[in-house]
């Protein structure tokens, strides 16, 4: 009887390997290295099928009873890869770290008091509608808070409604 050879180098196969329905030997096999069961179903191609350990067990089982009598396993189930691989599967990866944007830089805001001071000026100049838009963008281009937006704002509108001669008066203070 004609020996059967690994189709990748020739090598003989052993019983229990064609048994099993491998065609490459112990070296050849990339399917070792998953150290999943390989099924053959009709010969013409295979499939890994991934078992619980239990399953793993009950096929060790199976596979050394049916090529008779061999007591000592060989292959994946020998060098333990089977159950390496199997606890690498059943454990969840580690999530990758998860990203995390560069912070941006807190903007470098103006002086408060600078910042009322660009707005009053406006207000004397253009009137309340051009400041109002100037604490805007003073806000809009983080040049200030939001807090001192709106406290500016506030400012601007007790000065709006305040008489001319009220705001004459308040600059001499
Ligand atoms: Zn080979």
């Amino acid at each position: 009887m004609k020996d059967i050879v690994c189709k990748e180098c020739d090598a003989t196969l052993s019983d229990e390997r064609i048994h099993l329905g491998y065609t490459e030997c112990l070296d050849c096999s990339k399917v070792d290295k998953y150290a999943s069961h390989t099924v053959y179903p009709h010969k013409t191609g295979g499939y890994i099928q991934p078992m619980s350990s239990e399953q793993s067990d009950n096929m060790k089982r199976l596979d050394r009873r049916s090529v008779g009598g061999e007591r000592k396993a060989k292959g994946i189930y020998s060098d333990k890869s089977w159950d390496r691989w199997l606890k690498e599967y059943l454990t969840p990866k580690e999530d990758k770290p998860k990203f995390t944007p560069k912070p941006t830089p807190l903007p470098i805001y103006i002086p408060i008091k600078e910042a009322m001071q660009k707005v009053l000026d406006k207000f004397d100049d253009r009137g309340y509608q051009a400041a109002y838009q100037l604490t805007q963008s003073l806000y809009t281009s983080d040049k200030i808070s939001l807090a001192v937006k709106s406290q500016i704002t506030n400012e601007l509108t007790e000065l709006a409604s305040m008489t001319v001669k009220q705001r004459k008066f308040l600059k001499r203070l």
